[in-house]
């Protein structure tokens, strides 16, 4: 149960969350220089007229999200009316709501909904990942994107966060798999030790995907996983590198909803699947398809979008809501040049651990003037 009785929204306002890049965002599909998001504060009252405000990040990152900021902050507004005054009984009663008042866009559903979770588990004085029905918060250990550039600078990356502790590095590819090849070897030769996670945002066909994984394992680099290599409906691409690869294909583009996981099971065109809130809707649908996925056989790995602290903080709760993941990749907050939040995790390099705060535990720093 994730409330009491007599919980109603007493109102939902939304904002614009733009947070400059340290250094451009660039994959296969797209590149992003801030954050383009709407940060969403939804407070509510209980029956005996206490009242806790929560947040949540509603996270745009097109073309990977169809949605862009200027729709999301509109969409959520205009939701935010109609949510006012709403009861909230059972979990089911927040599906619904969201179901009817945000058809059609996850991404603005997840802030939302993340932001009534947020405030419901402060009015309880639980942890999210408690109120979500977890036993335990685990320390997670994130790998650090290193985006698509040329090898000098990938390596130069590489070795600023080796400084900082990050070993583990999610390198994008799939735009040219000899000249990700070379980042790769790059990296690797600047970073002893460095394992990788590749990421093509769907930018291969099957056989190019092939060829870039033979030659880093020709190489001898250490692979853990190879995400979303073909495009997000060339299934058989898919399922070709399923197939060939001694590493577990991780479903991204191609995974955005209960539908998606029959066909990527029925097609066996991935052997795990990447949960993002902003593709699910939210919380609750990323709980539940990861626990599906989880008894269907699927790795999991816990993504985002480019977000800040809140919407990783949601996403973190979830995953030890779950029990833990196979592959955390919740880094995004620290390649923002700002972190406009406080609280909720206490960050070791790596190494990330929620403070058992109720709640997601973040709050707003207040805004600087002048
Ligand atoms: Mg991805």
């Amino acid at each position: 149960m994730l409330w009491g009785s007599g919980v109603s929204i007493v109102e939902v306002t939304v904002a614009p969350l733009s947070i400059p890049l340290r250094e451009p965002f660039v994959i296969a599909s797209g590149r992003m220089d801030a954050t383009r998001a709407a940060l969403v504060r939804a407070t509510l009252q209980d029956h005996r007229g206490r009242r806790a405000t929560g947040l949540g990040e509603s996270a745009a990152l097109p073309p990977v999200t169809r949605e862009d900021q200027p729709e999301l902050l509109q969409l959520i507004a205009t939701a935010a009316a109609d949510l006012r005054g709403a009861e909230l009984g059972q979990a089911e009663d927040l599906d619904r709501l969201l179901a009817k008042h945000l058809p059609g866009s996850a991404v603005a559903r997840a802030g939302v909904e993340t932001a009534i979770l947020d405030a419901a588990a402060r009015l309880q004085g639980l942890p999210l990942w408690r109120a979500l029905g977890g036993s335990d918060a685990p320390a997670l250990s994130t790998d650090i994107t290193l985006s698509i550039s040329d090898p000098e600078r990938m390596a130069a990356a590489a070795t600023r966060h080796a400084h900082a502790g990050f070993t583990c590095f999610k390198v994008k590819v799939g735009r040219d798999w000899r000249a990700d090849c070379a980042s790769l070897r790059a990296v690797a030769a600047a970073v002893p030790g460095a394992r990788f996670r590749l990421d093509a945002n769907a930018g291969f066909a099957a056989a190019e995907a092939l060829a870039l994984l033979d030659a880093a394992l020709a190489d001898g680099l250490t692979v853990e996983c190879y995400e979303q290599p073909c495009a997000a409906d060339d299934l058989a691409g898919m399922a070709e590198v399923t197939a060939r690869a001694s590493v577990p294909v991780i479903a991204d583009e191609s995974f955005r909803g209960p539908a998606d996981l029959d066909r990527l099971l029925t097609a066996r065109a991935a052997g795990a699947v990447n949960l993002k809130l902003a593709k699910l809707g939210g919380p609750l649908a990323a709980l539940a398809l990861g626990r599906r996925a989880r008894a269907e056989g699927f790795g999991l790995m816990a993504g985002a979008m480019v977000e800040t602290r809140v919407g990783l903080l949601a996403m973190a709760h979830v995953v030890a809501a779950l029990g833990g993941v196979d592959w955390v990749d919740l880094d995004t907050a620290f390649l923002l040049a700002e972190d406009p939040f406080t609280g909720g995790w206490q960050v070791d390099g790596p190494r990330v651990r929620l403070t058992g705060a109720a709640g997601l535990g973040v709050d707003a720093l207040p805004q600087r003037r002048g």
